[in-house]
């Protein structure tokens, strides 16, 4: 028989870097956890690899064919399409959704679980960035949100060391990616120079969203939501090492840090275990080995893409979610090598200037429907 005690998860993104990472974490929490379904887009032959080794009793693929090959090779339920995977966050027997899907698709599913009152695990940052308020307004009814995005994390445990209203800044480290102190013009840097992270292993969208500093500024409205805290009160700090995961100021220029060796493990163990702590197998941080921990201001000129976050959170969701959306396609444009590494950050300027913005606080239908222009405009602009 089941223990009740065992907390149940569905892990949408199983197949992908933070989703193989969090299964990892899972299997040696057998103890309070159970893996009660695994999504993704249609990865089947890696699906049906993680159903033998970690037996879930359900599994979805957003793409029908896929899931339909997938139902013959495996005994348990498969679903398809986006109501399938949000069946699955809904079902009554899941306890806690790790959102680890990549990009706008994590918006609908992560909303669903929120609005099903489960505790959300969002490594997913796409979805606070495009209908942060709406998550807001949902969490009112019981469901909360603990960030897996490790920037977010440590603002999350160093703001445990005062109290909402004494906050007076939140420091978000950024390592400035591969090409913050090289000296490389932007027209000519390679998708194969973009993808190699200094410090971190991740998806690729996330790797290339780091080189242009993109990333940064998504994480920005990120923690605007997540910590209901107004943007003149969000910095950025680059920190090359990316030891300090981000800083808490409080109002008597306290300043709290987390400070941990680069592995998303310790992230997704927290979150799975917040408010506790369990013992996790990364390396210890050893600062004497370290010596230098180094801080500088962020070049917004070599990174305009950063900047948009501000100007996103005072033209509200909609223009968040133009930035985002141009930003996904710009950085597909770039990986098949039909546009220049500079060219991401002016796309996404170009859209967030071309769309009008009358409505900070858009209906979720609104959004998607904006989603979808943007992608349209840019591939039509740049075909
Ligand atoms: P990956 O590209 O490695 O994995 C993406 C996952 O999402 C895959 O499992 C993919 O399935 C699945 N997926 C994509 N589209 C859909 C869809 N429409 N429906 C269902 N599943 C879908 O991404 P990462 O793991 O790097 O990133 C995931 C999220 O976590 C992103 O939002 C990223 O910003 C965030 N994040 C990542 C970090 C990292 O270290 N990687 C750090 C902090 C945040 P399939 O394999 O079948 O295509
Ligand atoms: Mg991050």
């Amino acid at each position: 028989m089941m223990n009740k005690s065992l907390k149940r998860i569905a892990l949408l993104g199983s197949t992908g870097s933070i989703g193989t990472q969090t299964l990892d974490v899972l299997h040696r929490m057998q103890d309070d956890f159970v893996l009660h379904s695994i999504v993704a887009f249609n990865e089947v032959n890696i699906l049906d690899k993680q159903i033998k080794d970690f037996h879930p009793s359900k599994a979805a693929l957003f793409d029908n064919i896929a899931a339909e090959k997938l139902s013959a090779l495996t005994n348990i339920p498969v679903l398809s399409g986006n109501e399938g995977i949000i069946s699955l966050v809904e079902d009554p027997e899941v306890d806690i959704v790790v959102n680890a899907i990549a990009g706008a698709a994590g918006l609908l599913p992560g909303l669903a679980a929120i609005r099903a009152n489960k505790r959300l695990l969002s490594a997913n940052k796409e979805c606070f960035v495009m209908a942060g308020h709406i998550f807001r307004d949902a969490m009112k009814n019981g469901g909360d949100i603990i960030p897996i995005d490790s920037e977010h994390s440590a603002l999350l445990q160093a703001s445990l060391a005062g109290k909402h209203k004494e906050i007076k800044e939140l420091i978000l480290t950024a390592s400035g990616g591969p090409f913050f102190n090289k000296d490389i013009d932007f027209n000519t840097i390679t998708p194969e120079q973009a993808l190699a992270h200094p410090n971190w292993s991740m998806g690729q969208k996330i790797s290339i969203d780091s080189a242009t500093m993109f990333n940064k500024a998504l994480e920005i409205i990120e923690a605007r939501w997540l910590f209901d805290i107004p943007s003149e009160q969000i910095s950025v700090l680059i920190h090359p090492q990316s030891i300090i995961h981000s800083l808490v100021e409080f109002n008597d220029y306290s300043q709290i840090a987390q400070l941990s060796l680069p592995d998303m493990r310790l992230p997704i163990q927290y979150a799975l275990t917040y408010p506790d702590r369990k013992n996790c197998p990364i390396d210890k941080l050893n600062l004497a080995e370290i010596k230098t921990l180094t801080f500088h201001e962020v070049p917004v000129d070599r990174f305009p893409a950063i900047s948009y976050a501000y100007k996103a959170l005072e033209l509200g969701s909609l223009a968040a979610t133009v930035a985002n959306a141009a930003d996904e396609i710009a950085v597909s444009l770039f990986l098949s090598e039909k546009i220049s590494f500079a060219d991401i950050s002016r796309i996404i300027g170009a859209a967030l200037d071309h769309f009008a913005y009358d409505n900070s606080y858009p209906e979720i239908d609104e959004i998607i429907l904006r989603d979808r222009e943007t992608r349209e405009w840019v591939m039509k602009k740049y075909p």
